[in-house]
């Protein structure tokens, strides 16, 4: 008898951290359905509602500006394992929740990491910076509250080059977009989807390659 009370005993406390790991909820919404995981009890729910108001408002933007196809379901992951600050694979975001909790105003961190499920480049067949570059890209253009987190592009400085990506890259590209061609970051995401970039892409677009653009954009770089 005391044998399987002490095995039941056991049973019961093995459970328990599994019914912590599988805290999940589902939220549908515009043909999306958001599946919210958290193996951190303590985090915010009002930081939670707004992490999940902020999928439900970009995801659709950011699927009607670059990518139709791009999955309905995606799924969040508060990982208090997870040391960084996010990260998105296979239509999964992983959290920090020591991040957010300390930066609850960074909720475009949902819309940067998002940005990765719309663009799908599988095996990307274009550098890292230009992937990291166009996410920032798509912050800038489609964040909820980019001011609330003091996140603003950084002026440019002589000693920067676009291959230092996130908002470095983001801010040439909105160069480009208003001082150069219209529409060729959303051209230049569509040719890394479907494996057709090359370097030679931008010479095709503007006429002039990266270096010429970047040694223009230094020249004048305002993007208003
Ligand atoms: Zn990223």
């Amino acid at each position: 008898m005391k044998k399987t009370t002490l095995l039941s005993t056991l049973f019961l406390f093995a459970l328990l951290p599994f019914q912590q790991l599988k805290a999940q909820d589902v939220t549908r919404k515009n043909g999306y359905t958001l599946t919210f995981e958290s193996n951190y009890a303590a985090f915010d729910p009002a930081l939670k509602k707004r992490l999940v108001e902020t999928f439900f408002i970009v995801y659709p933007k950011l699927a009607k500006e670059y990518n139709p196809e791009t999955s309905k379901q995606v799924t969040f992951f508060v990982d208090t394992a997870y040391k960084g600050v996010a990260a998105t694979s296979n239509g999964r975001v992983v959290f920090s929740p020591a991040y957010m909790s300390k930066h609850p105003q960074d909720v475009d961190v949902v819309t940067h990491e998002v940005m990765h499920i719309v663009q799908d480049y599988g095996e990307s067949v274009g550098p890292g910076w230009l992937t990291e570059g166009i996410a920032d890209y798509a912050r800038y253009q489609f964040g909820v509250d980019n001011a609330g987190a003091k996140w603003t592009l950084p002026d440019v400085k002589p000693t920067q080059s676009y291959k230092n990506s996130y908002r470095i890259t983001a801010r040439f590209f909105a160069w480009m977009q208003a001082k150069v061609k219209p529409g060729i970051i959303k051209a230049v995401d569509k040719s890394l989807r479907d494996h057709t970039y090359t370097d030679d892409i931008w010479k095709t677009l503007t006429g002039k390659n990266l270096d010429e653009l970047w040694a223009e954009y230094l020249k004048n770089p305002a993007i208003a």
